[in-house]
């Protein structure tokens, strides 16, 4: 078995503990498997072994990736920050976007989502965490933006994603998934039928899973630690 294969199973694992701990089914819980930074020789491996639903968070990148690999029937998820400039790429090539925050970007993707495709299936990045750098909604926004984006013609809303400020805590984790568990029941109940709770890493899925989630966003625990490409430095300074 591959490192890969081997990883992979141990994360199928991992859900399949949590579910059974919490008294879910295996299948209520999605695995995708977050293959940025990683190298299409890396997805591919991942696909050998019965992974079909990757993640990607920058568009350059995913977009030779899923170009190179479009002999195999892959789904692809976009789940990075989304600036305006780069969403019809997205809505070209993607079927699912779990990071969005603002209605010009829903409004954006939904406008250049190709006819012949189905609808691209959306979740609300909500900002359970305060912390003002990082993306995502408010919780108490989220209603009016759901509205807005539900009444776009070529999305469907699916439900809500979130990334919490990353802590050993435990109960801290799961504090901050049950308040994105909470706002999708709050939600459902204003008859928004959302069946989405995309939440949970390589290090607090079990967590996620113990407090609803739907999809388990999962990297490292599959590829092995991530390695961003370092930035060019000047040509001066560069050694053969
Ligand atoms: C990179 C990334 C992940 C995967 O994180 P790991 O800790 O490697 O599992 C999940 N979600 C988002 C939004 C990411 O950017």
């Amino acid at each position: 078995m591959t490192t890969i294969t081997s990883a992979l199973q141990a994360v199928k694992d991992r859900i399949l503990a949590a579910a059974a701990q919490n008294g879910r089914s295996a299948q209520s819980v999605q695995l995708l498997a977050v293959s940025k930074t990683f190298p299409p020789a890396a997805v591919r491996e991942a696909f050998l072994a019965g992974q079909t639903k990757f993640g990607e968070s920058y568009v350059q990148e995913a977009l030779a990736k899923i170009a190179e690999l479009r002999d195999l029937p892959l789904e692809w998820h976009f789940i990075g920050p989304l600036q305006s400039n780069k969403t019809r790429q997205v809505a070209e090539h993607f079927a699912w976007v779990h990071s969005v925050d603002r209605a010009k970007i829903a409004a954006r993707l939904s406008a250049a989502r190709p006819a012949e495709l189905p609808p691209l299936q959306l979740c609300l990045q909500v900002n359970v965490s305060g912390e003002a750098s990082k993306g995502g909604v408010a919780p108490e926004e989220a209603e009016a933006l759901a509205a807005r984006v539900a009444s776009l013609p070529r999305l469907q809303l699916r439900g809500l994603m979130a990334i919490p400020a990353p802590t050993e805590d435990v109960a801290l984790q799961r504090r901050q998934f049950r308040i994105v568990a909470r706002l999708l029941a709050s939600l459902n109940r204003r008859n928004f039928h959302l069946d989405t709770l995309s939440m949970g890493m390589s290090d607090d899925m079990e967590a996620a899973i113990a407090e609803g989630a739907t999809i388990v966003r999962i990297g490292s625990a599959i590829f092995g630690a991530r390695t961003y490409p370092a930035k060019t430095p000047p040509a001066d300074t560069q050694t053969a």
